[in-house]
């Protein structure tokens, strides 16, 4: 397949000499393009192929688990404050070349560049998280448990684990898994998304330059094949995936059979409600930013709009007048507000969701298949083969139907009337997706009410994506994460490690005899 020039030189970074246009793995600190098939990697605001990726084999995954496995014993025995450390150097690095990765990202996944530097400042949290692993893992311990006797508890790392991203953050979902998992004293296999492969790959060379053992964090590229050698292997004792609820259900299960410890975090289909004496101002601009913001193609975008009372007649007008206004265009022009999405096949996918829409009865408001001006198919002028679609509003959307019931993960936003309180904490209940959620009120016993009864992973009171920060962890409920523990803060610490009890005693030299009843405290 023809590959077209490369757009800038950040991009030669990450690819090694010799195989111009193919990005690689990364196993062993050195760059890899096996002997595996390619895929074409896009750039979605022009629809042109600006790269390829390399595709891993059998044996590129066992390269990769084979090298996170030498690395492991001297990794795991170098004490927490010197991995703390070099991942303090790998957090400068990240600092200084935040707009470099942050253009990689728009480059390959489309997102409006201020949106990618947003979301390489979320994965740089997580990495000022890590850095206090020395804090993290100090243990409980207990003087005289019985006399002479004490005990203490510490965590251990699991060996080789590895993480499975989706495409939408190429650069922050990887930073929810290796920085604490390295931190843990672990090694790590990375098998980032095939659509936007070359952020893992930035990041890899930046661990490399900030001192980290090769071997210690790796990444394979590829598909099922990779992800089903690394489910499979024995060496891996962990998988951490997101993506959607579909695979995560079936790395859970897989994982689980053979006795590997997963977290796998799966798709959404997130509300805002609104009460009728929210700020509808602000409400408004909550729901353009949440539904619309990366092409809406984040888990935590809002894609239903629960309107409470009479909010509809209130809202409708003014959403459809912000959504046929919203700027959508190449994410690095600074004008656009909304990229392209991530493939053609996405721009089928939400095509069919809006014409699913149509038929099953719910009223079309912004239809964004068409140019606001005039009804001819959405295009960008300048970029006619990139993966563009406009923003959409549907309204009087019930919960029977598909485009309520299913993630679209594009720009749609459906718009469900309720009477009141009681009727918007049902519907939200009812759903089987429960990542996040948001209520927009200015009654504090509403609200108080909302966060208690919502069965919702991640709640939001006038914050309309409540990703939490990296010190509290993240994750949804239901049909939004199998596993149990949530991604990074201390839940990460404790998924990333096993905890270990020690009991000691210093026996006086004087011997007493065997004993065979339960000890007891004494
Ligand atoms: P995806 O499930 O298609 O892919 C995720 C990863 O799984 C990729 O690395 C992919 O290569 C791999 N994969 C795909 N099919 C596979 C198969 N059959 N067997 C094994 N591995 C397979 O998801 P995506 O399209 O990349 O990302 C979008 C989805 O991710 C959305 O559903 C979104 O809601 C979800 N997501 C969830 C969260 C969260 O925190 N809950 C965060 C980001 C994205």
């Amino acid at each position: 397949m023809a590959v077209s020039k490369l757009p800038n030189e950040i991009s030669d970074a990450i690819l090694p000499a010799g195989a111009a246009g193919i990005v690689p793995h990364w196993i062993g600190g050195r760059t890899v393009t096996g002997k595996g098939s390619r895929l074409p990697v896009f750039d979605p605001a022009t629809g042109a192929v600006m790269r390829e990726v390399a595709m891993a084999t059998a044996a590129d995954v066992e390269a990769a688990v084979a090298s996170a496995r030498a690395a492991l014993p001297g990794w795991s025995q170098t004490p927490p404050v010197r991995r703390a450390r070099v991942l303090n150097n790998f957090l400068g690095l990240l600092n200084a070349e935040r707009d470099a990765l942050a253009a990689l990202i728009t480059s390959e996944h489309g997102k409006v560049f201020s949106d990618a530097q947003g979301e390489v400042t979320r994965g740089i949290e997580i990495v000022e998280f890590a850095c206090g692993i020395a804090q993290l893992l100090k243990g409980d311990f207990t003087d005289q448990v019985s006399t002479g006797i004490d005990n203490w508890t510490l965590r251990q790392p699991l060996g080789v684990v590895a993480g499975i991203t989706p495409f939408n953050f190429p650069c922050m979902v990887p930073c929810w898994m290796f920085p604490l998992a390295i931190a843990c004293g672990n090694t790590f296999v990375l098998k980032p998304s095939e659509r936007d492969p070359s952020a893992a790959v930035y990041m890899a060379r930046l661990l490399d330059r900030a001192g980290l053992p090769a071997g210690v964090f790796n990444v394979l590229q590829g598909d099922k094949l990779a992800v089903d050698g690394l489910l499979d292997h024995p060496e891996v004792r962990a998988l951490s995936f997101v993506g959607s609820t579909p695979i995560a259900h079936y790395i859970y299960q897989r994982g689980a059979q053979h006795g590997k410890r997963v977290q796998a975090l799966g798709g959404a289909k997130n509300h805002m409600v609104v009460m009728p004496d929210a700020d509808i101002e602000q409400a408004v601009d909550a729901l353009i930013g949440a539904a619309y913001g990366s092409a809406g193609e984040r888990c935590m975008a809002i894609s239903v709009a629960v309107l409470v009372g009479d909010t509809a007649e209130r809202m409708l007008p003014l959403l459809a007048e912000r959504a046929r206004k919203l700027r959508t265009g190449n994410g690095m022009q600074a004008e656009s507000e909304m990229g392209p999405v991530i493939t053609a096949q996405a721009l089928e996918r939400i095509r069919g969701y809006i014409e699913d829409g149509v038929a099953s009865g719910a009223k079309l408001l912004v239809d964004g298949r068409l140019h606001p001006k005039g009804g001819a198919p959405f295009t960008v002028p300048g970029h006619e083969g990139g993966f563009f679609i406009g923003a959409t509003l549907f309204d009087q959307v019930t919960p029977q139907m598909r485009i309520y019931r299913e993630e679209i993960f594009g720009p749609v936003l459906s718009c469900v009337r309720v009477p009141d309180f009681a009727a918007a904490v049902e519907l939200v209940n009812a759903h089987p997706m429960a990542n996040g959620v948001a209520c927009y009120t200015r009654d504090g016993h509403i609200a108080r009410e909302f966060g208690r009864r919502i069965e919702v992973g991640m709640v939001g009171i006038n914050v309309p994506i409540p990703v939490p920060m990296a010190w509290h962890g993240f994750g949804g409920w239901k049909g939004s994460l199998f596993g149990d523990t949530h991604a990074y803060g201390e839940e990460g610490v404790r998924f990333y490690t096993r905890q270990k009890s020690i009991m000691q005693r210093w026996p006086e030299s004087t011997p007493k005899g065997a004993e065979f009843a339960m000890p007891t405290s004494k």
